[in-house]
């Protein structure tokens, strides 16, 4: 059962498509599993997610297959020990433990998993925000914990418990540039595809995003907390920056981003051209070609920014062959196009609002993370490059 619990991209609604009939194996497989959990306890809510990505490449590159769960000495191997099977059984595990022993939770504590985070979540985290919103209403929940990325980690001598703080947006910024077919044996000087290239070059090629660091930037708290309890070489060029009375922060994102490109999206807007179609017989002009750019939403812009910067561009080839935007000539006047170049967006998603530092809730989670890993074990604010279930239940929180 727990080698089957895939999202697809392709899948079809629960009780309809088989696919997702291994989750109520999994359902009923927990309630044996860990009987005294209670569902009415109060609003805390710890979350995860029951599926998995399929790996459906380089099998041969895994030490034991992907979805067996093969336990060696005190490891467990598989895709779902990160992310998420770890979290959820880890949930379920502490509370049973806990209630088992006799605690006594002050507050309701839900835990919330949906089976389909990694294909947005559109059936799970949106059913379960919807249920919830209704019993505890707009802001219901005292802290919502989702499964983060970072996890702890030692740096600079010191252990760093990162939670992320907050989640970029998300936008799949498809592309498609139409013109009139006919045989190749005549072509036009381009096709749709060699325009639509030409678009994805300078996507590629543009600066179109830069680094954004700010005083409310989880990552500027988290060089401030770096700074502070990190023992040795932590870098000259943080430490400087913390100590600066106004320090110079964009040009502090800069340097933060030239670490690695796991920093640089931590700060700024990514684009990645990751699907593209266009011409299905060898002698003819395709009539379409349609890329889509996946981007994932720096924390201060927004989806309207991000479709701008790709506008820009389209604009720019669109000009330089004649084409027209969105069906409306580029043209002044004449209104001459040989074809269009349209921009449509799929699965747009803010990014989430910032978690503050200054709340009782930090203070309760940097406490609990002290009080199971050690007393030296720092929280430290940090930031998700991708997104989780999280982003469905902002209403509630
Ligand atoms: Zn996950």
């Amino acid at each position: 059962m727990f080698n089957k619990l895939r999202s697809f991209d392709d899948m079809g609604e629960p009780g309809e498509d088989d696919r997702w009939k291994p989750f109520d194996d999994l359902k009923a497989y927990m309630k044996k599993t860990f009987p005294t959990v209670d569902k009415d306890l109060k609003p805390l809510m710890l979350t995860g997610h029951l599926d998995v990505v399929p790996a459906t490449t380089s099998l041969d590159r895994w030490t034991y297959p992907p979805f067996e769960g093969v336990i060696e000495e005190e490891w467990i191997y598989g895709r779902g020990t990160s992310d998420c099977k770890n979290n959820v059984i880890g949930i379920l595990t502490a509370l049973e433990y806990m209630l088992r022993n006799g605690w006594n939770p002050t507050r309701t504590i839900i835990a919330a998993f949906g089976m389909d985070e990694e294909v947005g979540g559109e059936r799970g985290a949106t059913t379960i925000n919807d249920f919830l919103g209704k019993h505890y209403g707009p802001q219901g929940i005292a802290m919502i914990v989702d499964e983060g990325g970072m996890g702890i980690e030692t740096l600079y001598g010191t252990q760093f418990a990162l939670p992320g703080m907050a989640e970029k947006g998300y936008g799949n910024f498809v592309i498609q540039v139409d013109m009139a077919g006919g045989h190749s044996s005549v072509p036009s000087k381009h096709t749709s595809i060699g325009i639509l290239s030409k678009i994805i070059a300078e996507i590629e090629d543009e600066d179109l995003f830069e680094p954004d660091m700010r005083q409310t930037s989880p990552m500027w708290g988290y060089m401030q907390c770096v700074a502070t309890h990190g023992k040795d070489k932590v870098p000259r060029w943080i430490t400087d920056a913390v100590r600066t009375k106004r320090p110079d922060l964009a040009k502090v994102g800069n340097k933060f981003a030239s670490v690695s490109s796991a920093n640089r999206y931590l700060i700024q807007t990514s684009k990645a051209a990751t699907v593209i179609t266009g011409g299905n017989k060898v002698n003819a002009l395709p009539e379409s070609a349609v890329v889509t750019i996946n981007s994932r939403i720096d924390l201060y812009s927004d989806v309207a920014e991000v479709s701008q910067a790709y506008l820009a561009i389209m604009r720019k080839v669109a000009n330089a062959h004649n084409l027209s935007i969105q069906g409306e000539s580029n043209k002044d006047g004449d209104g001459y196009s040989i074809g269009n170049i349209s921009l449509t967006v799929n699965q747009p998603g803010p990014p989430s609002p910032i978690t503050p530092t200054d709340s009782s809730a930090f203070v309760v989670f940097a406490k609990a993370v002290q009080a199971a890993f050690g007393g030296d074990v720092i929280t430290a604010p940090s930031s998700m490059t991708g997104n989780t279930d999280t982003r469905h239940y902002v209403s509630i929180e």
